[in-house]
């Protein structure tokens, strides 16, 4: 805008802007008068050093691979293009199998001297690229908004900043990782894939925690939104970062897909859609990949009734029109409390009205462009869906640019919860409203959702506010606020939203693993419960120490009584010289899943129990447990041939331990840059099954199991089928120690046959298998379905120390509460 050589606004004289369309304001006029008449001028940023650094390029990238530029190894380009006008920017590389191929031996050949690096160096490299971000910084915001469409506001004053935040808070843990993460060593070369609606912010999330670890990577952006990430690997050249550390492979799905296909990969970190978050959970089954997936959502803003309804509003513009609603975690859903409801939608139809959409690079623009023409049909497709399931639909009276990819903010009334655009993520700027009368309904709509991204809450009411937030099944929630990002804080989803967490601590479990995995693998034993031996148990002598004799088939333990298996049928169970020395029921799917029923019942009664009281639980078990000492030794002395009393006293150990985690298992504070407390709360998972291993059989339920149920898990567990009777003696104990009918259940059987209907439960939050390689590759696939969390452990071997187990039986929700008078 002008400058005007005077301003005496509203005091007799009248300011002279020469050369200007704006009217000379009346001598008369109040400030606020000559705000509200003040027409709109545009304030280009311009593109003009993006479109040279472009040019210096000759409009043609390659690819990143060993600290060097080189062409695909076959010769296939493409081009990127500006949505905002249609124009294309460059083209690209195509990256094909063979150069994922040479990125990934690149990343090999760099590990060791980068894991080697000392924290101390590494943390000076990540500190010179947060540098040189910020540096190159009005550069990358144009190139990011010139190639995604993006309001430059967002990408100058919050992608940008919040990238080169990124480097810096991890250049601290590069410094820190020796001394707060002793015993820890990197995951390897970890392959990336990110999205393309925070091209290079998502570079960020990946990138900086991988490097300050340890690791070295291979990232492959987005197709639309290649650029960014181009003019970051010339920083990491500038900066001097050792070749092989990070490179970028631009291409399509069919890179993404070889990157996670490709052996010679440790871990793969995602970032998009559920659909192919699920592609790669099963291509990665089995491969022993560790995984982290950052998925969809359809997250829930909640008004209630008490809330400044003003500043709610200011909230619904941030979170479903900011990055024109193309954000994971976008508050998509507005749940309004139904007195208020007409009052807060005709707020909100005024604000909308005022919003600006137009070219992105114009600093005055509320809205940019979809990221591209197939984005915009998605878009008016399931708009159309809305109106054609019945909702009211209200867009502003001002048109969109007709050229380029643009989309008005659009707000649907009348919806119903079942509804396409209540249920499915649409990844525009367009917000779905419900009503609910009371807080039990209002938390009832926000988790009836398949996601479990994000939420945000207003109310003034403080105890209100935090008593939904516990309920959210979300991995961030933001109190009277929304779309709140900070490195300090993690971020992840709850169930198809993904599993992983980046920023904060928490982010950090990511690329790390323990140094030493559990020793060599002991031979397996194989389990002796085949059929034929099923048919021939009952005739042959039982161990004569054995107590009950044969009649006394130890039976399921579900929803707090022993039942019979659902078959009918019994499995042996042979000591080590091959002597039977009892028989368990034969558990088939329809156990499983009353079980699951059973657990699921109890989950919410034992989530809310107290730490203290869960304690005390976990006390009484061992106390119960030790009572009866000689009795469980003298049991796993005859299926393991192995010293009982110590493994009895073992057992005893780490149920105190449980006992004793219970209620020291603290969240944190994070320490995010506003007046603002960041609670990083560990919550349960929620119904586990567990497939015990082998080894150990007392000692393995009561580590695992006594863990998992002191961080408010509910429980069904399927003992390690070669020694299953110390489990099935144990629901004795269970019956005597006051744990609430349904917390611990009890499915013996064949192992793999119960993984599978434990993995593919929809019910089912997590599964942690011990077991033979060929199940892991099971339990991943099967668990695609709903996106559980897996652990797999070998069949044999040390149990994981207890601060993995913790972490395993955990979800952190960070919880935004932003104060200030
Ligand atoms: P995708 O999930 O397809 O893309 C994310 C990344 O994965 C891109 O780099 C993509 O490459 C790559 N990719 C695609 N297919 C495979 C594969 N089989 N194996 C490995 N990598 C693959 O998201 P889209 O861009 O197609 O967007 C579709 C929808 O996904 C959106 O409408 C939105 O609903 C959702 N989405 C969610 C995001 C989130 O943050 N949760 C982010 C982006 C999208 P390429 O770009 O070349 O296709």
């Amino acid at each position: 805008m002008p400058r005007c050589s005077t301003s005496r606004w509203g005091s007799g004289q009248p300011a002279i802007c020469p050369n200007t369309a704006y009217p000379n304001p009346e001598p008369t006029m109040t400030l606020t008068e000559l705000m509200d008449t003040l027409p709109y001028g545009p304030a280009p940023e311009a593109a003009q050093p993006a479109l040279d650094w472009l040019k210096a390029h000759e409009g043609r990238f390659r690819l990143f691979i060993g600290g060097k530029w080189r062409d695909p190894a076959q010769p296939e380009w493409f081009a990127t293009h500006n949505p905002a006008n249609g124009q294309p920017l460059a083209e690209v590389a195509q990256a094909g199998a063979a150069d994922v191929d040479e990125a990934v031996k690149a990343a090999r050949k760099a590990l060791a001297g980068w894991q080697q690096t000392p924290g101390h160096l590494r943390a000076r490299y990540l500190y010179a690229l947060a540098r040189q971000v910020q540096k190159h910084a009005r550069l990358f915001a144009v190139l990011e908004t010139l190639d995604n469409g993006k309001p430059i506001r967002e990408t100058r004053d919050i992608d940008i900043p919040l990238v080169a935040r990124h480097f810096y808070y991890h250049a601290g843990w590069a410094q820190l990782m020796e001394s707060e993460l002793p015993g820890y060593v990197p995951v390897g070369v970890v392959g990336q894939i990110i999205p393309w609606n925070f091209p290079l912010l998502m570079l960020a999330w990946k990138i900086a925690p991988a490097l300050a670890m340890g690791n070295t990577v291979v990232l492959k952006p987005a197709e639309f939104t290649p650029l960014t990430a181009l003019l970051f690997a010339e920083i990491c050249q500038k900066v001097g970062l050792p070749p092989g550390v990070v490179n970028i492979l631009t291409g399509d799905g069919s890179t993404g897909a070889a990157l996670v296909a490709h052996p010679g990969v440790d871990k793969i970190a995602f970032t998009g859609s559920t659909e192919v978050g699920r592609l790669i959970r099963k291509a990665t089954a089995g491969s022993g990949k560790k995984l982290s997936l950052e998925l969809g959502g359809k997250s829930p803003f909640l008004v209630f009734e008490d809330a400044d309804l003003d500043s709610a509003v200011e909230g619904v513009v941030d979170a479903i029109w900011f990055n024109q609603g193309q954000v994971c975690c976008a508050g998509s859903r507005l749940l309004v409390q139904e007195g208020i409801a007409e009052k807060m939608y005709a707020k909100l139809r005024a604000r909308m009205e005022k919003l600006r959409c137009g070219d992105p690079l114009d600093k005055a623009v509320d809205l940019g462009a979809i990221v591209s023409p197939v984005q915009l049909q998605k878009i008016q497709r399931l708009v159309q869906k809305g109106v054609e399931e019945g909702a009211e639909l209200w867009q502003p009276s001002w048109a969109v640019p007709s050229q380029g990819c643009f989309y008005p903010p659009t707000l649907f009334t009348q919806v119903a919860p079942a509804s396409t655009i209540a249920q499915e993520e649409i990844f525009g700027p367009v917000l779905a409203a419900l009503t609910f009368r009371t807080p039990e309904e209002a938390v009832r709509l926000a988790n009836n959702t398949r996601y479990g991204l994000a939420a945000s809450i207003w109310s003034e009411d403080i105890n209100l506010a935090l008593d939904v937030a516990t309920q959210i099944k979300a991995g961030t929630i933001w109190i009277n606020s929304t779309n709140l990002f900070d490195a300090a804080s993690g971020f992840g989803g709850y169930k198809e939203s993904g599993f992983g967490r980046e920023g904060g601590k928490e982010g950090l479990w990511e690329y790390v693993r323990k140094a030493e995995r559990p020793g060599p693998k002991a031979q397996s034993r194989k389990t002796k419960a085949s059929s034929k031996a099923r048919e021939t148990a009952s005739l042959q002598p039982v161990a004569t120490s054995l107590r009950p004799a044969i009649d006394r088939t130890a039976k399921l333990f579900i929803g707090g009584k022993q039942t019979r298996p659902d078959s009918g049928y019994s499995q042996a169970v042979y000591g080590p010289d091959g002597r039977l020395v009892g028989e368990v029921g034969l558990g088939n799917r329809k156990d499983i899943r009353n079980a699951v029923e059973a657990a699921r019942a109890a989950f919410e009664g034992w989530r809310k129990a107290t730490a203290h009281h869960k304690a005390q639980i976990l006390y009484f078990l061992a106390e119960n447990l030790s009572e009866r000492a000689e009795e469980f030794a003298r049991r796993l002395q005859e299926q393991t041939g192995e010293d009982g009393g110590a493994e009895v006293e073992a057992a005893l150990e780490a149920l105190f331990a449980a006992a004793a985690w219970a209620d020291k298992y603290e969240g944190v504070v994070h320490p995010t840059p506003i007046r603002n407390v960041t609670l990083a709360l560990p919550e349960p998972v929620g119904v586990l099954g567990i497939l015990c291993p082998d080894d150990k059989p007392l000692l393995a339920l009561a580590k695992l199991a006594g863990t998992a149920l002191a961080m408010g898990n509910t429980l069904v567990v399927v003992p390690s089928p070669a020694a299953p009777l110390s489990a099935t003696d144990f629901y004795q104990v269970l019956e005597t120690s006051d744990i609430p009918p349904g917390t611990f259940n009890i499915v013996t059987g064949e192992r793999d046959e119960l993984a599978k209907t434990l993995a593919e439960h929809d019910d089912v939050d997590a599964v942690w298998y011990a077991g033979p390689q060929a199940g892991h590759a099971l339990v991943e696939r099967a668990s695609a379905g709903n996106m559980k969390r897996t652990w797999t452990l070998p069949e044999r071997g040390a149990l994981p120390d207890t601060d993995e187990i913790l972490r395993q039986a955990t979800q952190i929700k960070n919880i935004w509460v932003p104060y200030g008078a």
